[in-house]
């Protein structure tokens, strides 16, 4: 044993110097004997860590400085382990004289000296590195606590497991129970929104490979119902492995359905007339440009119907604005059933709506544009009188005509509609 040898080969130090030598070891040393469990010897940090004497260290055994050692047969136990490996690492409380106790990590080994077994025990006091640890988990609980509040939920994705942890709070948000949700990234990526999918994947895998500072998204997550809720989810590799690839990333959800919902309301609200529920010249007009450039690229028609209520005033002044509003709606009713889903129709102000087609020929919209006319005046009356409409029709083919030129050769067409007598089409010249 190393320990033996250095004591009995290095005939430079005597029998005091090396006492002297372990009393200046921060740590506590202990010769016992195997067999009594007694403390032979120690040195002089073996006493004064316990507040006791020499003479009461060397009195006690083992049994009664350990807090965890219950007996002769739980010594006799430890001390087969002993003697069963080249050194027996143990974490124990040692009992202080004052009635605290005192964390050690007690490392023995076992030699043999003039025939007779012994065991060294060195004991390092951790009371500190205990405490720190213990402080530690604390703050990271108080930090888990905090977060989970300040958020709607919690994810902690260990990377190279793929175990990934669902806080209760995150279960709840999605409708689960403490006990469902598997903890593999799975039960995630197979609930987001397909649509949402590739880029919310996209952007993470982006974080992990250090192209973006935050995973950072906003998605549709398939909640227990099976319906979709919004959530904004931000998260951070927070631990790397020694190769330096991401080995733990952690996050925050927040449930942004009901911001989301206002969002949508407000967009419908924005791009909608209130009275008839179809899209309004701004919406009108963001439409026709997209469009407009999407059929010049794949060489497509595109039509505009310019589309005017006929003596609309004498309805208002005779039967009043509500009847006039009805009108309105019937009319909108009419047309927006009259038309393919690729067409939109929209309330341009007042009693004009614009119907814009795109891939329309020219003899297509003519067409179209006659058989609305001919619905509105079978299917809208004022006290069985039909209300008419006149149109005026423009087509643009290839870059001939931009949004502008479209849409004044259309109105120029309807303007011809009216002193041509009304209720009729009219093409742009
Ligand atoms: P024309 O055949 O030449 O188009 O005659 P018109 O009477 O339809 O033409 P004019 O442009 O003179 O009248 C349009 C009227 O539409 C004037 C306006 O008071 C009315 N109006 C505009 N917006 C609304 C609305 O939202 N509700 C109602 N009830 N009337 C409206
Ligand atoms: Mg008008
Ligand atoms: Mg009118």
């Amino acid at each position: 044993m190393s320990t033996t040898h250095a004591m009995s080969s290095q005939p430079v130090t005597g029998a005091a110097q090396l006492h002297l030598l372990f009393d200046q070891m921060a740590d506590a040393v202990y010769l016992l004997d195997p067999d009594t469990s007694n403390i032979v010897w120690g040195n002089r940090k073996a006493w004064e860590s316990l507040g006791l004497s020499a003479e009461e260290v060397l009195n006690h055994s083992v049994l009664s400085l350990q807090k965890d050692v219950h007996g002769m047969p739980q010594w006799s136990e430890i001390a087969a382990a002993i003697r069963a490996t080249d050194c027996y690492r143990f974490n124990g409380r040692h009992r202080h004289k004052d009635g605290h106790e005192v964390v050690v990590e007690v490392n023995t080994t076992h030699f043999s000296m003039d025939g007779r077994p012994y065991f060294l025990s060195v004991a390092r006091d951790i009371t500190n590195r205990v405490e720190q640890e213990r402080d530690a988990q604390s703050r990271e609980r108080q930090l888990w606590f905090a977060l989970n509040e300040a958020s709607d939920g919690l994810w902690d994705w260990d990377v190279p497991t793929g175990q990934l942890f669902f806080s209760p709070q995150l279960k709840r948000m999605l409708g689960y129970g403490p006990d469902e949700m598997a903890p593999v990234l799975s039960t995630w990526s197979d609930n987001v929104h397909p649509e949402d999918k590739p880029s919310v994947i996209g952007t993470l895998q982006a974080h992990l490979h250090g192209k973006r500072e935050r995973y950072e998204a906003a998605y549709r997550l398939r909640n227990r119902n099976g319906h979709y809720i919004w959530v904004h989810d931000r998260g951070r590799v927070c631990d790397h492995a020694p190769d330096g690839s991401p080995a733990r990333v952690v996050g925050t959800v927040r449930n942004i359905n009901d911001q989301k919902e206002l969002e949508a309301q407000l967009q419908q609200m924005a791009a909608h007339d209130v009275l008839t529920g179809l899209p309004n010249r701004r919406e009108g007009l963001r439409f026709l440009e997209s469009q407009l450039s999407l059929c010049r690229r794949m060489a497509l028609p595109l039509a505009v119907v310019f589309i005017d209520v006929d003596a609309f005033k004498t309805i208002n002044d005779r039967f009043g604005h509500g009847t006039g509003d009805t009108v309105l709606q019937r009319i909108a009713d009419v047309l927006r059933s009259g038309i393919r889903s690729s067409d939109r129709v929209c309330r341009w102000g007042g009693e004009e709506f614009v119907l814009i087609a795109p891939g329309t020929t020219p003899e297509g919209v003519m067409q179209l544009a006659d058989k609305l006319r001919v619905e509105v005046q079978a299917a809208v009356q004022v006290r069985d009188v039909p209300v008419s409409v006149s149109m005026g029709v423009a087509v643009a083919e290839g870059d001939r005509l931009d949004a502008q030129h479209l849409l004044f050769d259309a109105d120029a067409a309807l303007y011809r509609a009216k002193r041509n007598g009304r209720n009729r089409v009219e093409w742009a010249a």
